[in-house]
């Protein structure tokens, strides 16, 4: 087994973007490109010609000596990408990185956008793992976010899941939607919870400047909700997942007891990963590339493929150091101060160390620095800026 400062600059974890979306909701930045109603798979040219730069790009990339445990199919829908196509981009994975025997294989789904036979054959190409984008279950919200989907295809969708055999799958929800109440948001979370998820991640509405509801609403007027519902909003979901058995294992993020999402923690804990397709970033040995966010611009930036990946400057010390930082403490284990040590001067950590004398919500357990749950992870910003404050580079 590789350790800890191994798997921090070589990746065992790969995630797969992929850019196609039946339309395009009104919250998101995603780099995506619409595709309309009836495009999928195999039948439609647009996503033949992406998958075959997908294979393209990681035939190119190098080999850096560990096989991958996690996978992440991205999005994007990737359910409208059809089995074989999964197949095609796994072999390529596993031809020239290698997976291990059993990996944790994600793949995003959107209800509505797949069939039984279809799920079926993610299995059995080697997909573990389904995450559905549910976000509400009221369909005035669905339909005031421009999701596709209706409450219907939540239950169709899930039965499928069920019927197949997934026993990992989670689904995701959003809080903080214009016109959303917090019996609508208590409402998604009781009825999450009936389907029995092994995982549910609850995010926060955030308003890009570039999306229609970024474009229309301003942030704390209605009919978005106000600051005092969102944090109630963040309060409530701690209160009633925990309160059904899941775990709040990150700020937006409960899982069953053995269910927390391999992959995602990978992030969190700033280690390395591969990253494939447009928009996508990896991060390897210490060097972190984001590739362009259009397809021409993606296909273009393959001609130039690999001499791109050694072009990069690592990561500074000390942006690593906040990057560390800032992820781990998303993170209810938070971050270890033993390899804190290992990576980082003795100094920086013991700066730290001394925060949690004055930040109440800032606490240090068995050799872990973590935030409080749920009062930390809800005031995570202003900690995190107490940080950056102490921390200032001109002082380090
Ligand atoms: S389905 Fe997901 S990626 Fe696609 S537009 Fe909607 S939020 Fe964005």
């Amino acid at each position: 087994m590789e350790s800890k400062s191994q798997s921090l600059v070589r990746p065992r974890a790969a995630y797969i973007h992929i850019p196609f979306c039946r339309r395009r909701c009104f919250y998101c930045d995603f780099p995506i490109s619409v595709i309309g109603e009836r495009a999928y798979g195999d039948s439609a040219p647009a996503i033949c010609e992406y998958v075959a730069a997908l294979l393209t790009e990681i035939d190119s990339t190098p080999n850096l000596g560990l096989p991958l445990n996690t996978i992440f199919f991205g999005g994007g829908t990737p359910s409208l990408l059809s089995p074989g196509q999964v197949a095609q981009i796994l072999t390529q994975l596993a031809q020239k990185i290698g997976i291990d025997p059993n990996p944790e294989i994600s793949l995003e789904v959107d209800p509505g956008t797949f069939t039984k036979s279809q799920i079926q054959g993610y299995q059995d190409c080697g997909v573990t793992r389904l995450s559905l984008g549910v976000q509400a279950f009221q369909d005035h919200l669905l339909q005031a976010c421009g999701r596709f989907h209706r409450v219907k295809d939540i239950g169709q969708a899930v039965a499928t899941i069920q019927e197949i055999g997934f026993e990992n799958w989670s689904l995701d929800l959003i809080s903080g939607l214009p016109g959303q109440s917090i019996e609508d948001w208590n409402d998604s979370l009781t009825s999450a919870i009936q389907l029995n998820p092994t995982h549910i991640s609850a995010y926060d509405l955030v308003l890009e400047p570039t999306t229609v509801f970024g474009k229309k609403f301003h942030p704390g007027q209605t009919p978005l909700p106000d600051d005092d519902t969102t944090a109630e909003m963040y309060l409530l979901a701690d209160q009633v997942l925990t309160s059904a058995g899941y775990d709040h294992y990150e700020i937006s993020n409960y899982a069953r007891p053995g269910f927390r999402c391999q992959h995602n923690q990978v992030y969190w804990r700033n280690e390395s990963y591969y990253g494939f397709g447009l928009g996508a970033t990896s991060y390897v040995e210490h060097r972190r590339l984001s590739r362009p966010k259009t397809r021409a611009t993606y296909y273009q930036w393959l001609t130039g493929l690999p001499g791109h990946l050694t072009a990069i400057e690592p990561t500074s010390q000390f942006d690593r150091w906040l990057e560390t930082l800032m992820l781990g403490l998303r993170l209810q284990d938070g971050v270890n101060l033993i390899e804190l040590e290992k990576e980082f001067p003795q100094a920086w950590v013991k700066k730290l160390i001394n925060l949690t004398e004055t930040e109440p919500k800032l606490k240090i357990k068995t050799n872990k620095i973590h935030l409080t749950v749920p009062d930390g992870f809800l005031f995570s910003n202003q900690v995190l800026g107490q940080i950056w404050e102490i921390f200032d580079e001109s002082e380090m």
